[in-house]
């Protein structure tokens, strides 16, 4: 049997495709049906950005969303991915069990989109808690619903991205409707469970500040937000898309401003929420 590639990144900016191209279309079905494999992009230890403390990040393979700005073009295909036994991760994230506790950390899913593979997700989750890791799920909350409430409960943390509010404006920007996101939102806050928004901040495209509060209402009315991060679009998923052969319409896109990413941080800040 070949042996598998590395499932380390040194970054998640790394092009990384095809990964699970020799696995066969039924295994896929299985796997989504079972959640006894998933398939990941790439996996890194140390990131302090993904959630509290110092942290385990693995990246899902598979998006069912096409954000104009998206950096990771490359998790869009699941077959990208590397297939994983839900075992060998498990096995996997038991090794960083103590060094994670001991730097107040934990293990994040991102993406991709995790809840592609939802049963997966449920699974490895699970099993963390049960090894008492901290857990964050790192989504578009588009597939919010098929989290069951009792698997609800294994995820400590949800970093929910929040697009834009406007829907027109969400569906140009994604492909995708808002409302299943703004609706699993509300069911976290119903649930109290904790919730840190990410925004990403792009000229041109998010950068309205009366959308920006009317997202930054909804968060704030919400009462499960502990803190939005603001972060500012930048190049370095432009490669991907080009080596894809993907048309990029973000080219003469420049990062915003500092004064722009404060202004967006005060429309966050009034409606009652702590900024980063
Ligand atoms: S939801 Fe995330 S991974 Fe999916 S297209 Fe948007 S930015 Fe990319």
């Amino acid at each position: 049997m070949a042996p598998q590639p590395s499932l380390e990144a040194k970054s998640p900016y790394e092009l990384r495709i095809d990964l699970g191209r020799g696995v066969a279309d039924t295994d896929v079905r299985t796997a989504l049906a079972t959640g006894d494999m998933g398939f990941l992009h790439s996996f890194t230890t140390g990131s302090a950005v993904d959630g509290p403390g110092v942290r385990v990040v693995a990246w899902t393979a598979g998006c069912q969303w096409r954000c104009l700005y998206c950096h990771n073009p490359d998790t869009w295909t699941m077959t990208n991915g590397i297939p994983v036994t839900l075992a060998r991760a498990t096995e996997e994230l038991g090794k960083y069990r103590h060094g994670v506790r001991a730097m107040k950390g934990g293990f994040t899913l991102s993406g991709g989109e995790p809840l592609m593979q939802h049963r997966f997700v449920e699974k490895l989750f699970a099993a963390a808690t049960g090894m008492g890791i901290h857990t964050a799920l790192d989504t578009n909350g588009y597939f919010g619903d098929r989290l069951s409430d009792e698997a609800l409960e294994t995820v400590s943390l949800v970093l929910l991205d929040l697009k834009t509010w406007d829907p027109e404006r969400h569906r140009s920007l994604t492909g995708m409707d808002n409302a299943p996101t703004l609706a699993f939102a509300r069911r976290l806050a119903a649930r109290r469970r904790p919730i840190w928004v990410r925004y990403v901040l792009v000229p041109g495209l998010t950068d309205d500040l009366e959308d920006i509060a009317k997202t930054a209402a909804f968060a704030g009315e919400l009462g499960n937000v502990e803190r939005v991060d603001v972060l500012p679009f930048h190049q370095m998923g432009r490669y991907k898309w080009k080596k894809l052969g993907l048309e990029y319409t973000l080219e003469n896109t420049q990062p915003p401003s500092n004064e722009l990413v404060e202004q967006t941080c005060d429309v966050f800040r009034k409606a009652g929420l702590k900024t980063y």
